[in-house]
């Protein structure tokens, strides 16, 4: 099971999403802001073969 989690961080405004095989909070790549917890997260196992 893979979700693609979403991150907007409260530090710099700037947001990101990451594949991760659980919802976790993670760090800002933009800022290093610490614990920015997902604010949506969706199936990552969806294949876009087409
Ligand atoms: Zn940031």
């Amino acid at each position: 099971m893979l979700v693609r989690n979403y991150y907007h961080c409260a530090e710099c405004n700037r947001e990101w999403s990451d594949v991760s095989p659980v919802q976790c909070d993670e760090d800002c790549p933009h800022c290093g802001g610490r614990h920015m917890s997902p604010y949506k997260s969706e199936d990552a196992e969806k294949r876009d073969d087409e």
